[in-house]
């Protein structure tokens, strides 16, 4: 079965067509500058990439390059657009209302609708490009696979905040976390590889991209995460400042003379590693710094690892234990100076990095030694993998 995985943002839409019986990815690609003026990346599996200037003055234009694009005699992969057999959605939110994958009919769009007021810059886009697959293939199913879906086994302990609680019955305050399709798949696929049951192991997944989320998983259950409300919490992340002591925001504000709204976008844009280094957002620009002897890449590089270190720590107490911590997305994958300076604070959990295994990048492989108490491993994520799993999996 053929799946098409839609990940659509304001101005920009990514796709893969997956055949779910083989997991291989048949094309994917990307729309950029959707409503600007529109730019298609198009990467067919076996054949050179394609990379075009159209005008894509809306999703709905966007999504009919794409289907074009994969239905093209030259740069094609499937015939026609009768092979695609479901497509499936990333939602960013889907509140408290869904926990797990959903077919997606009238009624259930206008649930997630209410949610956009949780997600302003994320749902409202992911709504669009399911509005323009509906319209272009309006009978092939479509299935919505959240973000935040999995988070939804925390228990109230972890995802009420210290605030009135009545915030939290009139305006839905709460810990959601983010990162969800990611966390589930690799603390699944740390399993697979260990030939353990989920249900068995206690597992720590750091997703550590440029937005970065850890994730405590308990017997196969999300059972607390870094990222909250928002994808601001928890860690420092590229241009992210994570936690801070909420009291700083209106201390800013009123020192930098700008509206609430403009700190915000100063935590989210400005902060980080991005803000610290004043020097990049990427680990590979601070490494390359740090290297020639630049102190504020050194210093954004040791708190980012430091805050990543908090957190497996607090998630071990809270899990009474920890069986593996697995490294995945952009830093967690291709980063072995970060995996290292992690792992060499966690001694105490009875954890050792093998320094050969760890050199790696983009692999799945176990990077602790043969006696490490904790298994340290690193997992590629592939969040698209898992969105056509779960279609599929509804979908038949
Ligand atoms: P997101 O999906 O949140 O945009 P990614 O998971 O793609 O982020 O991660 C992007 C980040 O991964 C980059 O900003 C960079 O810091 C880091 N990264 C990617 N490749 C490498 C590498 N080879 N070495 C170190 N860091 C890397």
């Amino acid at each position: 079965m053929k799946v098409l995985v839609i990940n659509c943002g304001s101005s920009s839409l990514k796709y893969q067509l997956i055949d779910s019986d083989s997991e291989q990815v048949l094309a994917k690609g990307l729309c950029e500058r959707i409503g600007i003026d529109g730019r298609l990346t198009h990467r067919p599996a076996g054949k050179d990439k394609v990379e075009m200037e159209v005008p894509m003055p809306n999703h709905t234009e966007a999504v009919s390059l794409v289907l074009k694009a994969l239905t093209d005699k030259d740069h094609g992969v499937i015939g026609s657009l009768s092979e695609i057999s479901a497509v499936g959605h990333r939602i960013v939110h889907g509140g408290e209302k869904f926990n797990s994958a959903t077919i997606l009919n009238d009624e259930v769009l206008k649930e997630i609708e209410e949610c956009n007021d949780l997600a302003p810059l994320h749902n409202p886009a992911n709504l669009i490009g399911i509005n323009a697959c509906r319209e272009l293939m309006p009978n092939v199913p479509m299935v919505g696979v959240f973000d935040t879906a999995f988070h939804q086994t925390m228990p109230r302990v972890a995802y009420l905040y210290g605030l009135p609680y009545e915030y939290y019955k009139k305006y839905h305050i709460r810990r959601y976390g983010f990162h969800g399709t990611s966390h589930s798949y690799v603390s699944k696929r740390a399993a697979e590889i260990l030939g353990k049951k989920p249900e068995d192991l206690k597992t720590i997944v750091c997703h550590l991209g440029n937005g970065a989320s850890i994730c405590a998983v308990k017997n196969g259950k999300s059972v607390d995460t870094s990222m909250g409300f928002t994808p601001l919490e928890g860690l420092v992340m590229g241009t992210r400042s994570g936690d801070i002591d909420p009291a700083i925001i209106e201390y800013i504000a009123r020192k930098e003379n700008i509206s609430l709204t403009d700190v915000i976008d100063v935590l989210n844009k400005k902060s980080g590693i991005q803000g610290l280094s004043q020097e990049s957002s990427d680990f590979r620009d601070l490494h390359a710094a740090a290297a020639k002897g630049n102190v504020n890449a050194q210093i954004a590089i040791d708190v980012f690892s430091y805050h990543v270190v908090k957190y497996i720590g607090s998630y071990a107490a809270v899990m009474n234990g920890v069986d593996v911590i697995a490294f995945t997305a952009g830093i967690g994958e291709n980063d072995p100076i970060i995996r290292a300076n992690v792992m060499g604070y966690l001694n105490y959990l009875g954890t050792e990095l093998d320094p050969v295994k760890n050199d790696c990048r983009g692999e799945e492989r176990i990077i602790s030694t043969d006696d490490s108490k904790v298994v340290a491993m690193v997992i590629p994520t592939n969040e698209e993998l898992a969105i056509a799993r779960e279609t599929v999996a509804l979908v038949k």
